[in-house]
Formats: C-alpha cells, sequence, structure tokens
C-alpha cells in the first residue's frame, strides 16, 4: 500500500480501480474537515504517478524515492506538476493563476505521463477564477489531472463541483482512526476524546496533543466559563484570547456552547463532544437563559465565518463582542 495513513485505504482503492480500468478522472475534488489529511493524499498520489518505477504490476505504487522525477518532486521543481494556492494564507486566488495553470495544461507532460495540478484550498479561488477553472474542466486536455482540496465544497460553483468525481474524507472508521492515533501519542492520553475535540480528524487531533493545545483549550475554558459571574473584566478576557489563533479559539467556544445547549435541551451528557467538561457545562446549562445562549451561538458562528473567511478581519473586537455577551448572558440567568 503507497498511503501512509491507513483511513486512506478505501479511497486509495478506488482511485487505484479507476486507474486500472483506464479511467482515472480528470479531476477529483478531496473534500473533508481540516486534519484528514486530503494534500498528503494529493501528494502521494502525484507521487505515484509521476514516478517512472510506478506502478508496478498494476498497483499504483509507492513511489521509488530514486528516480529523476522523485527527486524533482522531492525538491519541488517537477515540470508536470502546478500547484495553485493563495499568496498567503485566507487570501483569494485569482484569475491569473488559474490562466497560468490552463496555460499549463496546455503543454505536454515532460516525462511522458501526467500533467498534474493541485488547488489547494479550491474554496479560495475568486468568482472569476472558478469561471476560468470550469472552461478547463469542460475540456479537459488528455493525460491531465486536476485535484481540487477544500474543507468547504458547498462554497465553489455546482457547475464545478458536478465536473469533479468526489473523494470524501469525512466518513471514516472511527476504530481505524483511534488505533492510529493511539499509536502516536502518550498512553495518558485519550484518543477518543482528542478526536471528538476535532471533529473525528485524525491529523488535528495528533496536532492537538503534540502542541500545548489542550492547556490553551484548559485555559480558554477557565476564562469563558468565569465571565457570567461578573468576576473578569472582558476586554482583558478578550485580549488574552487574541493571541491564540483566532478560528481555533472559536471553534473551542462554539463546541462549548453547543454543548451547554445540548445539554440544556436533553438533560443527557453522552452526546457532549466535551466529555472532559461535563460538570461545568452542566452547571452552566442550569444556570443561564437558553434563549441568550442561542444569541451567542449566533455571535460566535458569525465571527468564526469573518476569522475564516477573510484574512483582512481583526479578531479583536469580534472577541471582545463575544465576551462582553458571555458577562451580559449572567445578568440574565435563570437562578441569579
Ligand atoms: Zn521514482
Amino acid at each position: 500500500m503507497n498511503n501512509v495513513l491507513p483511513w486512506h485505504d478505501s479511497l486509495w482503492q478506488h482511485i487505484q480501480r479507476r486507474w486500472q480500468q483506464n479511467r482515472l478522472p480528470h479531476a477529483l475534488l478531496l473534500c473533508g474537515p481540516p486534519g484528514m489529511g486530503k494534500a498528503l493524499f494529493a501528494q502521494r498520489l502525484t507521487e505515484t504517478l509521476l514516478c517512472e518505477k510506478s506502478p508496478l504490476e498494476g498497483i499504483l505504487g509507492p513511489p521509488c524515492g530514486h528516480c529523476k522525477p522523485c527527486h524533482l518532486l522531492s525538491v519541488e521543481t517537477h515540470p508536470d506538476l502546478f500547484k495553485v494556492q493563495p499568496a498567503e494564507p485566507g487570501k483569494q486566488i485569482p484569475i491569473d493563476q488559474i490562466r497560468s495553470l490552463i496555460q499549463f495544461c496546455t503543454l505536454t507532460a515532460n516525462y511522458g505521463r501526467y500533467q498534474i495540478a493541485i488547488i489547494n484550498p479550491a474554496q479560495a479561488m475568486n468568482r472569476n477564477a472558478a469561471n476560468s477553472l470550469l472552461k478547463l474542466l469542460e475540456e479537459p486536455p488528455p493525460n491531465t489531472l486536476i485535484m481540487l482540496v477544500t474543507h468547504q465544497p458547498m462554497a465553489l460553483p455546482a457547475t464545478i463541483l458536478s465536473r469533479c468525481q468526489r473523494l470524501d474524507f469525512s466518513q471514516q472508521e472511527s476504530t481505524v482512526t483511534q488505533a492510529w492515533l493511539q499509536s502516536k501519542i502518550s498512553s495518558q492520553l485519550n484518543a477518543q476524546l482528542l478526536l471528538k475535540l476535532s471533529a473525528q480528524a485524525p491529523l488535528a487531533a495528533l496536532a492537538l496533543a503534540e502542541t500545548d493545545g489542550m492547556t490553551k483549550r484548559r485555559e480558554l475554558f477557565d476564562s469563558l466559563t468565569q465571565l457570567p459571574s461578573g468576576k473578569n473584566d472582558p476586554i482583558r478576557v478578550a485580549e488574552s484570547w487574541a493571541k491564540l489563533e483566532a478560528a481555533q479559539v472559536l471553534q473551542w467556544m462554539l463546541s462549548w456552547t453547543m454543548d451547554i445547549i445540548r445539554y440544556a435541551t436533553t438533560a443527557q451528557t453522552q452526546h457532549l463532544v466535551n466529555q472532559d467538561r461535563i460538570e461545568p457545562l452542566q452547571h452552566l446549562a442550569t444556570q443561564l437563559d437558553l434563549h441568550s445562549l442561542f444569541d451567542l451561538l449566533d455571535l460566535q458562528r458569525e465571527a468564526y465565518r469573518l476569522v475564516t473567511g477573510n484574512a483582512n478581519v481583526k479578531p479583536q473586537g469580534l472577541l471582545e463582542s463575544i465576551a462582553i455577551a458571555w458577562v451580559k448572558l449572567g445578568t440574565l440567568s435563570v437562578n441569579p
């Protein structure tokens, strides 16, 4: 097997079957939450298709790692691979980059195999860029493979989606991902909990385990959940949050708020995501006003949308209004 991540197996076999039947699609849409290894999959497939020793005996991969194409890929100068990405994270992909891609696709493969393009993240294409790509997808040159990598497929035009074969990374056997993760982390850590906290994405869960993510999460949780009691200054608290990565901060806040609402509406704990914080979440659910919690959920969702959708947004102001809303929540509490 060529792929190193065990939850990629079935998708890899699917591609291998298509390839064996000489029906490799011209365009693939690799979608699923961040941390599933979609870009790694695209990279492995590229290495396999471009290696001159691979494929062997009808099996896709693994790449030999020694031939010229393998070497060129390792130093990122292979002429038959074209990567399209924003100039800076969070920026758009403008039409010029897609024009260059179209130009690339008119060339013949230097090494006589495939011309491969990877667009990541594909949802960063602006409207003109997407329209331009559509024309290429409508009349793909032979021996071309275009891979669109995205965790927000719905942000792409339906016309583009309909011209790509979809590889969905979101549905994974939890036994496979859990076993893999547990083998990578200290036995003191709980793989199941880490996966739950990371939308079941194994690489995101591993990053959480390997960094001080869990400590930051605990500090954030404490500072947030103390706000309704009125003991902390919301502006100071927001200032400390702004030092962390805003998208991650908001993701955690959303997860806690949803857990509080879940418990407030069902009085059951087994469906809560934050299994290590059940008691304080239960306590808040009995104290806080449900309608205001839903308003707060909307406020946080909107902030998340702004922070992840636009690189120019300054998160501090958004975090301040969220902190103030949490303080207000305390003044509206059910049992003051
Ligand atoms: Zn090779």
